[in-house]
């Protein structure tokens, strides 16, 4: 049984003119201690994905539909309170992109962490302390640090910082919105390191958004890759990087630079679709290279390539 399912997730926002199609028909699984790696360029409706599994969505959301079950639990069926009392920050958590910049500027990091377990007013004192020192411990940070405010860290201790409150109930599930892109590369690796760290000592399962494909390989045991609010290619990880299927996936793994290949990276040409106004057939259509007259003319199915790897594309096509 899957710790995760999501079956044809629908999410449109509503604009003063037509509505923003952010996440189009998106369905997957998460079982427990796997890692899937969401890849796409910026506004290709990653962010949208995770805000929905959150269930912390902006008030002008015109269409939400599909089914998000946790546990065997659809959540869509969850009153909010219940929602918020069993499964946000407890079964699934977040690190949001940026969010190392929303610590409390006035307030110690130590502070910070143990807020939420300050509620549960049968935990000792000792308690919560120990939990701040371990958590500390888990993001290789030395305990001194509670003591200190935000100001105080570099970059990557605050990210650190963000993620030790992300584990603070001790989720089955954490969404990272680009974790390390405001890093640098060696601080970078260290945080990969945290998080497979995480995975194989204590079987947590990862969503881990990102624009680089490279970086989500080295986490992922499945990599999804979105473009116009579709996952438009889906696969066990080696599957999708050794043999990519979709066009899109095919270019963003030429754009990625190689130290041992004489081959330069490659860009992908045109813009990425404007999602009020979505291209008709294929999404990916006027960007693709082989587009056909039946790509401008109708959407692709979901073709499966093989067991686990499916990708939405005409050329798949009588291949299966
Ligand atoms: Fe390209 Fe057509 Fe495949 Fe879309 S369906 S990716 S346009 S070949």
């Amino acid at each position: 049984m899957s710790l995760l399912s999501i079956n044809n997730l629908n999410l449109h926002y509503g604009t003063d003119s037509l509505p923003v199609r952010a996440v189009n028909g998106v369905s997957f699984d998460l079982n427990e201690g796997e890692a899937l790696g969401i890849v796409g360029e910026s506004g290709s409706g990653k962010t949208s994905l995770s805000l929905a599994l959150m269930r912390l969505l902006p008030k002008n959301v015109c269409e939400l539909s599909g089914t998000i079950y946790v546990n065997n639990q659809n959540v869509f069926d969850m009153e909010e309170s219940e929602f918020r009392k069993t499964i946000r920050w407890k079964t699934i958590s977040m690190v949001f992109q940026g969010s190392m910049n929303s610590l409390n500027p006035v307030i110690k990091v130590g502070s910070q962490i143990e807020e939420p377990l300050l509620l549960d007013k049968t935990l000792a004192k000792s308690t919560i302390r120990n939990r701040v020192s371990s958590l500390l411990n888990l993001v290789h940070l030395p305990e001194e640090i509670k003591n200190r405010y935000p100001h105080e860290l570099s970059g990557g201790m605050k990210q650190r910082i963000m993620i030790a409150m992300a584990l603070v109930m001790n989720p089955k599930i954490i969404i990272l919105d680009e974790p390390t892109s405001a890093l640098d590369v060696s601080t970078q690796a260290q945080m990969m390191n945290i998080f497979k760290d995480l995975k194989w000592e204590f079987g947590t399962s990862f969503i881990f958004i990102t624009h680089d494909i490279g970086l989500a390989s080295d986490l992922s045991d499945k990599i999804g890759v979105m473009y116009a609010g579709k996952l438009i290619e889906l696969g066990k990880a080696e599957d999708v990087l050794d043999n990519p299927s979709h066009p899109y996936t095919q270019k963003l793994l030429s754009s990625v630079p190689s130290l041992h290949s004489e081959t330069k990276p490659q860009f992908i040409a045109g813009e990425p679709p404007n999602m009020a106004n979505l291209p008709h057939g294929c999404g990916f259509h006027p960007r693709c290279e082989f587009a056909t007259q039946k790509c401008l003319d109708e959407e692709p199915y979901r073709f499966v390539i093989k067991e686990e790897h499916e990708a939405y594309c005409w050329l798949m096509e009588g291949k299966q």
